[in-house]
């Protein structure tokens, strides 16, 4: 049976590839992000090729009053939602922590962290009035290994997981399930946000390694997500043969 799948993210790379992966299994999709000229490609090539139901709307995840109002318009259209991929996501910069830019260290934190929290805040109430649904978080290996540079993408990613983990308990009779998903390197434009577009440097970062593909993700995804209801799987994490 279909199933309305709200995906963050859904512009480019990873959330991109699962919106493909989940419209050609024939789920409806609500696809959001802030490019909405993106989205407005993907929903046309996606409706075509897998005729499926895709809606689309315009949201910046670390806007509180702009989630709300977008999950509340979102729900008089598609009233339910089963699951919700929490995607939306990003690095800045790769510095050591006492060089670092406190705006980057804030929008890390203001996406990763309380985007999330914004966009399940809104959404777990509808789950919970259903009596079922599925969160799959986008965490990261970063957020089990640190590494040098990254102490603050990393604990926004150790976040994800704690959160995951903490959502899960507290929603544990209501037949929801918890998921996180933690990618080694995958080959996106993570890296030329992160390097705030210098295309040399974001290059740098897959030298020597086949890094991951967004549609490797996307699969790991639809598998989590394509259990039987008393099967969960509450963390993955998929690294690249050649990652260390
Ligand atoms: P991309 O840059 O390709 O995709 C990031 C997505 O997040 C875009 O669709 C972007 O859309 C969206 N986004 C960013 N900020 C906001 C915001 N404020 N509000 C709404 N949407 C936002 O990178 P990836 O696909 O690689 O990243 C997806 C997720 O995967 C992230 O959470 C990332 O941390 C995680 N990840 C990535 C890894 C990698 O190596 N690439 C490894 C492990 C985890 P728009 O700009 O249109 O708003």
């Amino acid at each position: 049976m279909s199933r309305n799948v709200f995906i963050t993210g859904a512009s480019s790379g990873i959330g991109k590839a699962i919106a493909y992966a989940f419209g050609k299994n024939g789920d409806d999709l609500i696809l959001c992000a802030r490019r909405i000229g993106k989205l407005e490609e993907i929903k046309a090539d996606i409706e075509r090729r897998f005729g499926v139901n895709v809606y689309i709307f315009e949201l910046d995840v670390t806007k509180y009053d702009k989630v709300s109002k977008t999950v509340k318009n979102i729900l008089r259209k598609v009233s339910k939602i089963d699951i919700l991929i929490n995607n939306a996501g990003l690095a800045l910069g790769l510095e050591k922590f006492q060089e670092y830019s406190i705006t980057d260290m804030e929008i890390m934190i203001d996406t990763n962290v309380k985007g999330l929290l914004y966009v399940s805040r809104e959404i777990i109430p509808n789950m919970v009035e259903n009596n079922e649904g599925h969160i799959i978080n986008m965490g990261s290996t970063a957020g089990i290994y640190a590494y040098a540079g990254a102490a603050v993408y990393c604990a926004t990613k150790a976040a994800v997981k704690f959160l995951s983990d903490g959502i899960r308990i507290d929603t544990i009779d209501k037949n929801i399930k918890v998921s996180t998903l933690q990618p080694g390197i995958v080959e996106t434009d993570f890296s030329e946000i992160r390097f705030h577009g210098d295309k040399e440097r974001a290059k740098d970062v897959y030298l020597g390694i086949e890094a991951l593909k967004p549609e490797d993700i996307a699969n790991v995804a639809l598998y989590v997500a394509n259990q039987p209801k008393h099967v969960q799987i509450s963390d993955v994490t998929i690294m690249a043969t050649q990652q260390a």
